[in-house]
């Protein structure tokens, strides 16, 4: 077949020519794989692409997704050598401007943050500021950020440049080609339909922006997303704007400013958004644009003649108003669709396609090509979704907001308020008429702290202790000293049932997982890196029944990976069952008092006959009720965790509560279950354990019994066993309890260099003072106590916070308090 002709098969469909699918097709083809088909319904770069101010900021929240954008600059920088398509590049650098004090924090938060990540960042005064960028109004000011490395690129040439990067590795474009189906057999795509004719292919790629939810439905794939409108003018020429100047962000003003042809272009965004296409993204909707909004514009361009005065008299030469995708949580979207083998998803890019293209596209050619991440992607890995997330009442609610969070306060604590509620327990309404403040985790309301009255059931948001300080605190102690009860019905949880169960769980956790009925094992599963895919706990109910418990966001994630891992033909199924139990965890030293007084039969739950870590079904008295407890807490103390059908929940809770009066139990939010495990020590999965760490890295040996036969990643543990690890978890305490709250994210100092950063942080109630977990590099020393003995600081927000590193957690009461 000639180059020319329309192929019917391909080992890659790649649908959507913009600037992602054209990275996907090029790092494809760098990757080896030559017969890649790229298909675009219009012209390249006709959707949301050729319209992009084309801002290349690379510090963002997550060290993986600043590590996508770093790639992506060194990537443009070399493309037009490469390809001889210019891209219009020019690192010029980007300044942040702060109007309020919460702002400068911000900043020194950020430059901490950014010399954690490797990102050049620094604090640069005003009168600093003001020279950098001469046309912008200082005077209101309170501080300003400098961010050297930013810079600015043409997005339709840096598109273009792929494109023909990706032909010249032997990829085939064809234009005005639309996909009209995906064809699938046996949960597989197979291939695609098109305007053209039909395409095998070994794998197909989503990357059709905006369009993308569309493309996923007709193939039974989750991909939530919505249309908003993004707006920017530009101007002619003003005196001072030269194209040397920086990018310019005033984030409290929802504005970021560029240069353009000796003009500004100016854009933000604003609090409240403008969802588009409700009914759906009209036909031929190529190089579309929408009409100039002024009213919505509004907000942007009175902040914005606050910043530039020369505004006032300039000429507006265009009004852009052009259509982007937003997600439900203001990360993109990509990997394989857990719904559907072989169909990837690289979408919807909240208004940071052009920054994150260039990464993003090498991250997933590497996850086709090699069939896993080989980073830790989980902050926009496709399956942080779930199916109810794909309905577009919800979705248009939420996009509403999301535009707006990019200039928004991310405080650490930040709940979206927007398109909820979603998912509630059972006891929902019996939490919120105790004054319950609920957060929103994978749709769920779970109460993050109970306040005294119903006025106090709020978050005043602040980077220092925040209003429910308090509360969290007394629900903390009530744990270590007494009893409480705390709704995680969120948890994930699945069965896994069949002859075979047991020989998948050998297979895939590194714990020896126990055949004996009544027990349960803490255990990770590990991809063949020897690297976390999850942690779990693994209860055995009999030889062929496994109740499996995980975090509350990796429901849909450990479900595809686990049944990736069941061989074909074995008998084992995995039954996802999260919200047919909710989950009580009674916890505290009086939790046994307190649970002696609900069930038929008290002597059952002494020491010798539901010993630490076992699992039993117990019966509530009086009742024909019966639920399973586990005994273990994520508090370390004594406590249960209750796994109660549904429609008991409501009567386990009340009897709870009723007998536990005299003991003064309480109600506990996640707030406190946080503190309580960082005291611990408690990993949690996300932070603490990711694809980027191994459980010798993470201290978790104890749950690794490499003696026990044959399992997923046991090889790569093998090669890595007694060498000191290259990164070690600690865990730190502050030392002074009047030090600034730490929150996850600050750079780890030994002896005054950057070793790493925080991963979890938060107050410890028990221990007084900041308890925090972070990794820091060895140098390839062995983390021992002359080596932890060195001074260790945590930079927040600018300041160097002394603290105490150990591997040890920092509340470790004595095992017998803890097994009771
Ligand atoms: C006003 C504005 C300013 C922006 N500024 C910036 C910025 O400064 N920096 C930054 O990083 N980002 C910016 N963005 C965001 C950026 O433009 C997007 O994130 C990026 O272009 C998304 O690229 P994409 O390839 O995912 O989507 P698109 O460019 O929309 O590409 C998807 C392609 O898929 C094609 N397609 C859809 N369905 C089919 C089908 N069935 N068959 C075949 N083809 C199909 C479409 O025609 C389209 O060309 C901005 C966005 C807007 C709207």
């Amino acid at each position: 077949m000639n180059s020319h002709s329309f192929p019917d098969s391909a080992r890659a469909v790649v649908i959507g020519g913009g600037i992602v699918g054209c990275s996907v097709a090029y790092h494809l083809t760098r990757l080896g794989w030559r017969d890649v088909v790229l298909l675009e319904q219009g012209r390249l770069t006709c959707g949301t692409t050729w319209h992009a101010a084309g801002l290349v900021g690379q510090l963002r929240a997550h060290q993986n997704m600043t590590r996508l954008v770093q790639y992506s600059a060194e990537l443009y920088q070399k493309l037009e050598a490469e390809t001889g398509q210019a891209t219009g590049w020019k690192q010029c650098g980007s300044i942040l401007v702060a109007r309020t004090p919460e702002r400068v924090t911000l900043f020194r938060r950020i430059a901490s943050a950014a010399r954690a990540q490797g990102v050049a960042c620094e604090i640069i005064s005003i009168e600093e500021a003001a020279r950098k960028y001469p046309v912008m109004r200082t005077d209101d000011l309170l501080g300003a950020l400098w961010l050297p490395e930013d810079a600015k690129v043409n997005p339709a040439d840096v598109t273009q440049a792929l494109a023909r990067g990706a032909r010249m590795g032997g990829a085939r474009v064809f234009e005005q080609t639309r996909v009209t189906a995906i064809q699938q057999k046996n949960g597989a795509a197979t291939g695609v339909a098109t305007t053209r004719g039909d395409i095998k292919a070994e794998v197909v790629i989503n990357c059709a922006g905006q369009w993308a939810k569309q493309l996923g439905r007709m193939a039974g794939v989750t991909v939530p997303l919505h249309s908003a409108e993004h707006m920017y003018i530009v101007t002619g020429r003003i005196d001072g704007v030269h194209p040397g100047l920086p990018v310019l962000r005033d984030p409290d003003g929802y504005i970021y400013v560029k240069e353009e042809v000796g003009g500004l272009l100016v854009g933000g965004f604003e609090p409240v958004a403008k969802p588009w296409a409700m009914d759906g993204i009209p036909e031929n909707f190529e190089f579309g644009m929408l009409p100039d909004d002024w009213d919505q514009f509004q907000i942007l361009m009175e902040n914005a003649l606050i910043r530039l005065p020369a505004l006032e008299t300039a000429e507006i030469k265009t009004f852009m108003n052009g259509p982007e995708s937003f997600t439900p949580d203001n990360n993109f979207i990509m990997g394989e669709a857990p719904e559907l083998k072989n169909f990837f998803v690289a979408a919807g890019f909240n208004s940071i396609g052009i920054a994150s293209g260039g990464g993003a596209g090498r991250a997933l050619a590497e996850w086709i090509v090699q069939g896993e991440p080989t980073l830790d992607l989980w902050p926009v890995d496709i399956r942080r979704f779930a199916r109810f997330h794909d309905n577009d009442r919800f979705l248009k609610g939420r996009v509403s907001e999301v535009l707006g969070l990019h200039y928004k306060m991310p405080w650490p604590n930040r709940e979206l308020l927007s398109a909820r509620p979603q998912r509630r327990s059972p006891l929902y309404d019996r939490l919120a008429a105790q004054h319950a403040l609920f957060g929103s985790k994978m749709g769920w309301e779970r109460p993050n702290f109970f306040a005294p009255t119903r006025a106090d059931a709020r978050i005043d948001y602040s980077w220092e202790r925040q209003n429910w300080f308090p509360y969290a605190a007394a629900e903390h102690k009530a744990t270590r000293e007494a009893v409480t009860v705390a709704d995680l019905t969120s948890f994930s949880k699945f069965w896994l049932q069949g002859m075979d169960s047991h020989a998948v769980l050998q297979r895939i956790c590194a714990n020896d997982v126990p055949l004996t009925p009544g027990s349960t094992v803490y255990t990770g599963l590990l991809n063949a890196r020897g690297t976390y895919e999850s942690d779990l706990t693994v209860s055995c109910h009999t030889q062929v029944h496994f109740l499996l418990v995980t975090g509350t966001a990796q429901s849909t994630r450990d479900a595809d990976w686990i049944r990736r891992q069941i061989p074909p033909g074995a008998d084992a199924r995995l039954i996802e069952c999260g919200a047919a139990y909710a989950t009580l965890a009674v916890m505290g030293p009086r939790s046994r008092d307190l649970l002696r007084r609900v069930v038929t039969k008290p002597q059952e739950l002494d020491d010798a006959t539901f010993p630490f870590g076992a699992v039993r079904e117990i019966s509530l008295r009086g009742t024909a009720i019966l639920f399973m407890a586990i005994r273990r807490t994520y508090a370390g103390e004594l406590g249960f965790e209750l796994y109660i059908d549904q429609a008991f929940a409501g009567q386990v809770y009340d009897a709870l509560m009723e007998a536990g009066r005299d003991l003064d139990v309480r109600n506990a939010g996640y707030y406190a279950v946080e503190s309580l495990r960082l005291e611990k020590g408690y990993r949690a999965w996300g932070r603490e354990l990711t694809p980027d760490y191994n459980p010798y890295e993470a201290g978790l040996s104890f749950a690794v019994k490499l003696g026990k036969g044959d399992f997923i990643g046991r090889d790569a543990l093998l090669a890595l066993k007694g060498k000191p690890p290259a990164r070690r978890l600690l865990s730190f305490v502050a030392l002074s309890p009047d030090t600034p709250i730490a929150h996850g994210g600050e750079l780890i100092l030994r002896n005054g260099e950057p070793v790493g950063d925080v991963t979890s942080a938060a107050y410890g109630h028990t221990v007084g003072g900041i308890v925090a977990l972070g990794y820091a590099a060895t140098g390839g020393a062995r983390a021992d106590d002359a080596w932890l003995a060195a001074r260790f600081e945590i930079d927040i927000a600018g300041e160097r916070v002394p603290v105490r590193a150990s591997l040890k957690a920092p509340y470790d009461p004595a095992g017998a308090r803890l097994k009771g």
